[in-house]
């Protein structure tokens, strides 16, 4: 346990070293209009095009993605259906996200898995996802934290399940993304602390390097959300052990979004 602790460390802090930051924007369903979503987007995606150290990714509601097509900024969608095929009335195919320019998807958000996604769907949606040659960003994250600990177990199945049946060759277009339940929608104040971001993220290594190996996992960065604002952003990404950020509600506030990625510019 100590050894592969140790490794996971170690290659956490390699990765840190030769990666660019990422910053990914989830604006769930929001803002109310095209409209607002055209200036929301034109604000973010111009100063993210100046930032050398950080790709930003946007993730608009479904219906506004084609609006932003041919723009610089890296566009990823909050969801993608698990299946391929036809009869699917309402939903949408990683290979349509991909045929649009899209090129990254979120796969199991909290507030999708609170509406009844399971992680054996997760994990369907990482393997069409990844085969359409989309990145994914794979979120897990425990509803509560106890003192016994026992939020680690929750964790580790949580991640092995929504894995399974994922081919090691796929692990290079897969973002994890940790988000605890409790932090998110919150304030900064009340947002995970960066000593206990780092130490998840060690124990999230570990339990994906004890299913694909050490090597195979070395390079798959690890994000955190929850409650990232301005106030909290450095810490969490400098001592958070942490590539980068996902950033729900202040992702649809030009100013503070804008911000935050100029924050981590600098990182
Ligand atoms: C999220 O919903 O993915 C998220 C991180 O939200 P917030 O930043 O609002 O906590």
């Amino acid at each position: 346990m100590f050894v592969s602790c140790f490794l996971a460390t170690v290659s956490a802090i390699i990765y840190l070293m030769k990666k660019k930051r990422i910053v990914i924007g989830n604006w769930k369903m929001s803002p109310p209009t095209l409209a607002e979503a055209k200036i929301l987007f034109r604000k973010v995606s111009i100063v993210a095009a100046k930032l050398q150290n950080v790709d930003t990714v946007i993730c608009p509601p479904f219906v506004f993605l084609s609006q932003f097509m041919g723009t610089r900024a890296k566009l990823g969608a909050q969801d993608v259906f698990w299946q391929n095929g036809e009869r699917f009335t309402g939903e949408i195919s990683a290979e349509m996200l991909f045929s649009l320019g899209v090129s990254y998807c979120l796969a199991g958000h909290s507030e999708r898995r609170a509406l009844g996604e399971t992680d054996e769907q997760v994990s369907k949606k990482v393997q069409v996802a990844t085969q359409a040659g989309l990145s994914v960003v794979l979120c897990v994250g425990e509803r509560e934290r106890d003192a016994n600990g026992v939020y680690f177990e929750f964790l580790k199945n949580q991640i092995r399940n929504s894995f399974l049946g994922v081919k090691p060759r796929f692990l290079s277009q897969v973002i994890i993304a940790y988000e605890p339940v409790w932090a998110i929608g919150k304030s900064f104040r009340d947002a995970m602390s960066p000593t206990d971001i780092g130490e998840t993220a060690i124990f999230i290594r570990k339990v994906l390097s004890d299913i694909y190996g050490q090597g195979a996992v070395a390079n798959v960065p690890i994000l955190y959300g929850g409650s990232v604002e301005t106030e909290n952003v450095s810490d969490v990404l400098r001592f958070g052990g942490v590539a980068g950020a996902l950033v729900g509600h202040k992702s649809l506030v030009a100013e503070e979004f804008t911000k935050i990625l100029k924050i981590a510019n600098t990182l």
